[in-house]
């Protein structure tokens, strides 16, 4: 893992403070230290899910059961939150990244914003009928504002507008089956449909909004 962080970042070496500099000269960096000097961990919270309705809980709760209700005068959900009530051990818990969060990152690689706020792609004008990309459909394109007008065309200058498409999907973490039992982790990413097909599903540009293991 260590190479592979210093193959990425080595053509910012001249722009490395001395402090960097000294730790990647050192006989034996640390991996854990350069992620952390780098910032290269995600920002995120872990919550208590509820196992029934997924209701998100602070850490600290001092509930034992789920309280959520879907309207004023629906049944409470009443699901055990945690396995015991003596360790305190979650049935379930979520791990979300801020959308905000993973903006601002994004945003901060060089060349990123030029890229989103690029005029949206038409279909090839030799073939208009042809649609390669969600952009080439009308839908998006014609979908108004508060203000009656094409949301993502006739932003102002000062503002950037970006649509995002979701999936959420469960997979086996072990890849397969043991024992008979399956472990399932379900995941939730977003992609930037600003961004080119040709970057929009490269892992770096990938937001992981959230796992439940
Ligand atoms: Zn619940």
């Amino acid at each position: 893992m260590f190479e592979w962080i210093i193959a990425l970042i080595s053509p910012y070496l001249e722009k490395c403070p001395e402090a960097w500099l000294g730790f990647l000269d050192h006989p034996a960096p640390d991996p854990r230290k350069l992620i952390k000097i780098l910032d290269l961990e995600p920002e995120t919270r872990d919550f208590i899910c509820c196992p029934t309705c997924f209701a998100c809980y602070p850490l600290d709760t001092q509930l034992r059961r789920c309280t959520f209700q879907a309207t004023p005068n629906s049944a409470v959900c009443d699901a055990r939150l945690f396995k015991s009530d003596d360790k305190r051990q979650p049935v379930k818990k979520y791990m979300h990244q801020d959308m905000s969060h993973w903006m601002a990152r994004l945003l901060a690689r060089p060349g990123i914003e030029d890229i989103l706020d690029r005029p949206l792609s038409a279909p090839a004008a030799k073939d208009p009928i042809s649609m390669r990309d969600i952009w080439h459909a009308t839908e998006l394109k014609s979908f108004k504002g508060p203000d009656g007008e094409t949301f993502f065309q006739s932003n102002p200058a000062s503002e950037a507008r970006y649509a995002l498409s979701m999936n959420v999907d469960g997979f086996d973490p072990a890849g397969g089956t043991h024992g008979g039992r399956h472990a399932s982790v379900t995941a939730m990413y977003m992609v930037c449909l600003n961004l080119p097909p040709s970057e929009r599903y490269k892992l770096e540009n990938v937001y992981l909004v959230g796992i439940i293991p």
